[in-house]
């Protein structure tokens, strides 16, 4: 039998946080973000569940191609545009829409040979300071890209800093405004939080909003609201079994470091999963984690391999019982992914694209 760690990836949870996502956007499309393959769920894994979307955004040109080679003949945005001049050979052979948020990407477009003008997406810095013009020379990088026989449509995006938080899009929602103010084209400026918090908000959802934790269940603006406020659901699950167990009397430590030590007798058990597949090493004791569907807690170090957990409220569990890190349990029971990424000092974004490459992951309908 193999070590009994597996990710479940549920494409009906993608399908319906997707439609929790349009209704939270009325009339907006969707690009489904699905960098880092798919927020570590696995592009090919993910795109059932996700081909409801109107198009799909990301940044790497071999998941580019990993896409129109499932098939996908729509939409397709690099987030960050080119890296290199040849890259613009690969958006004309696959009709790769782009980002421009620098010159350098302009002068490799004036100097880029095709038949075919290319749809780019010119991005404003509006304040986050990553990518993107500023607003001072935003308009002349969008006169320049328009004299360009090798550009067709120009779409006009900005990205938030602060979407999680109260009054956070204000200031960078009044930049976009006023340096887009009459410049013709569509506009996408919304990641999940903006588009779960402000979707309603014509100027906010405008053509096109970018969700990406939100598709896979994961909350951005966690813990001011958790999963179940929105309405999202797991999209991945990391279960195992337990597959030791260990009575403890008082004064007894489990882990290295023995950093949790017993004041009683406490039954203990331990779980085939580790930071090796992906389970944040800095979740401390009290962790909640799911054993036979029911809430317990982490005792001690993650090492490795490994994860003691408290079986006190558990008197039938033993070993092989199932144990869930997050996501879904056997009896219907869930963990949000976001309550452990706290737990670790993290976001869920995080959690999501460290799963190891040596957990087995098999795909739910
Ligand atoms: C990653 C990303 C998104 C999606 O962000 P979420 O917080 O996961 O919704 C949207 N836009 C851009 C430019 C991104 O890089």
């Amino acid at each position: 039998m193999p070590r009994p760690i597996h990710a479940t990836i549920h494409t009906e949870a993608l399908r319906h946080n997707l439609a929790r996502l349009r209704a939270a956007a009325p009339d907006a499309r969707v690009w489904a973000v699905v960098k880092a393959n798919a927020y570590g769920h696995g592009l090919e894994r993910a795109f059932e569940g996700l081909r409801g979307a109107d198009g799909f955004a990301l940044l790497d040109l071999a998941e580019a191609e990993r896409l129109r080679q499932l098939g996908w003949r729509g939409p397709i945005l690099l987030l960050e545009g080119v890296f290199e001049a040849r890259d613009l050979e690969l958006c004309s052979r696959l009709n790769l829409w782009h980002t421009v948020h620098c010159d350098a990407q302009i002068d490799m477009l004036a100097s880029h040979k095709t038949h075919q003008p290319h749809r780019v997406f010119l991005k404003l810095n509006s304040g986050m300071n990553r990518l993107g013009f500023t607003p001072a020379r935003f308009r002349s990088a969008w006169t320049r890209l328009n004299a360009l026989p090798q550009v067709d449509e120009i779409s006009l995006m900005t990205h938030f800093a602060d979407a999680d938080l109260a009054g956070g899009i204000d200031a960078p929602l009044a930049r976009f405004t006023e340096a887009t103010q009459d410049l013709p084209g569509e506009r996408s400026l919304a990641n999940s939080a903006a588009t779960l918090r402000h979707g309603l908000e014509p100027a906010v959802r405008a053509d096109w909003v970018r969700p990406g934790i939100a598709a896979y269940g994961g909350v951005p603006d966690y813990p001011e609201h958790d999963a179940a406020h929105w309405g999202l659901q797991p999209a991945m699950s990391l279960n195992s079994r337990l597959i030791g167990v260990q009575q403890l009397q008082a004064g007894d430590a489990v882990g290295y470091g023995s950093s949790f030590r017993a004041s009683g007798p406490l039954r203990v058990g331990v779980v085939a999963c580790g930071y090796a597949d992906g389970y944040p090493r800095h979740c401390a004791t009290g962790t909640p984690v799911l054993v036979d569907g029911v809430r317990t807690r982490t005792l001690g170090r993650v090492s490795m391999d490994m994860i003691a957990v408290d079986l006190g409220v558990l008197p039938e569990a033993g070993l092989g019982s199932e144990v869930t890190l997050w996501g879904r349990a056997g009896n219907g029971a869930l963990l949000p992914i976001d309550e452990v990424a706290q737990a670790a000092g993290t976001v869920g974004y995080e959690l999501m694209c460290a799963l190891a490459p040596r957990v087995p992951v098999t795909v739910a309908p």
